[in-house]
């Protein structure tokens, strides 16, 4: 998590070590790769007025069946702190989950660029805000000395790698909207939840109530960006000029967008997402046979958390293995689209080699 860049030659442990830190430290899936290199030929109009983005938001709405407005911008963080300042005013507040990554790791850009709009915290379960919250944060103060709320976030896929099924999207936003509340969608890892539900995108977004979707790339496999999706284009209307004040309109857009024309082609995003879900799977089966290793939440989409013996852990560090515990204390494992079986396998079998105790299953 520190920002300082590595010196060469520094921290470049074997590959399956480090992969499982994140699902960002993968490359480049070869569909966004070979649609980028498509997009690399001749003079095309800059700034989003050339032919493949306008494809590309075409795909997205056909996709998501229904007549959004689509951006691309670099990051999540842009994506989401964009999102929710077209959502609120200044003095407004936007109610997210405690592990929110919206209010722990983006630097309080989300406050930033609404001009300091707040965020209130709520209480989850296994990481998928409780909609009992939604109630309590709204009603407990309706004075003018308290920010008001005016947007909830959720995360899908969670931060702590759970899923909300559509009727959970759904209840939440019905409960939302009846506050006065507009519903973000914070969707790092959405193609994750996706493949993981199994559902058309539009029944875990506009059909269940989502107002705004921030569709992650870069996690998915695209080598940079994100796509921020209106569905309630009301709030899209000056989003153009946002984005370029935020530093986050791209000249040569195309290739921003041409990945996207690679992973939308075919379901390749749903294949590439499906088996980081089932790596994932693969490697919470594998440690649940381990006696000393107690899943801190269910797998049900591309991480795995876990809790070690800290000697264990300990150990797993001092080897390299690349894993982050600041979300809940539990271990997390990520998969991504590269992930390979014989990868998870070499990791179980590390973990299960740090171990005391043998495994209790097979
Ligand atoms: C990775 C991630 C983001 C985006 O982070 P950036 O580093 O800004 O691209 C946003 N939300 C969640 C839940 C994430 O995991």
């Amino acid at each position: 998590m520190s920002g300082r860049l590595p010196a060469s030659g520094e921290g470049l442990a074997p590959g399956w070590a480090t992969q499982f830190a994140s699902d960002n430290t993968a490359g480049v899936c070869p569909e966004a790769m070979s649609a980028l290199q498509g997009a690399d030929a001749g003079w095309l109009p800059s700034y989003g007025n050339d032919e493949i983005t306008r494809q590309v938001c075409d795909r997205m709405r056909a996709l998501f069946e229904t007549d959004c407005d689509v951006y691309f911008v670099f990051n999540g963080t842009a994506a989401n702190s964009l999102a929710l300042s077209a959502m609120c005013q200044s003095y407004h507040s936007v109610i997210c989950a405690d592990s929110a990554h919206v209010e722990t790791d983006e630097c309080g850009a989300p406050e930033f660029f609404s001009n300091g709009t707040k965020l209130l915290k709520a209480h989850t379960d296994e990481g998928r805000l409780r909609v009992d919250e939604l109630e309590r944060l709204v009603r407990q103060r309706t004075d003018i000395h308290y920010p008001r709320p005016r947007a909830v976030s959720v995360t899908q896929a969670t931060e702590l790698g759970t899923v909300y099924r559509p009727e959970q999207i759904a209840e939440i936003a019905t409960r939302a909207h009846d506050l006065g509340l507009g519903v973000h969608m914070d969707g790092a890892r959405f193609a994750n939840a996706v493949a993981s539900l199994e559902c058309a995108p539009a029944d875990v977004t506009w059909r269940a109530g989502v107002d705004v979707l921030c569709f992650g790339g870069t996690k998915m496999g695209l080598p940079v960006g994100e796509a921020v999706v209106f569905f309630d284009r009301g709030l899209s209307a000056e989003f153009a000029w946002r984005c370029k004040q935020a530093g986050q309109l791209a000249s040569k857009m195309r290739y921003l967008s041409a990945p996207w024309l690679g992973m939308l082609d075919d379901g390749a995003w749903l294949r590439r997402a499906g088996h980081a879900n089932r790596m994932a799977r693969r490697l919470a089966d594998r440690l649940g046979c381990l006696p000393d290793v107690t899943a801190h939440v269910p797998c049900e989409a591309n991480g795995v958390f876990v809790h070690l013996p800290a000697d264990c852990a300990n150990q797993l560090r001092e080897d390299g293995v690349g894993f982050y515990t600041f979300i809940g204390g539990a271990a997390r494992f990520m998969c991504s689209w590269a992930t390979t079986e014989a990868a998870v396998d070499a990791l179980a079998a590390h973990i299960e080699h740090t171990l005391q105790n043998p495994r209790t299953c097979e």
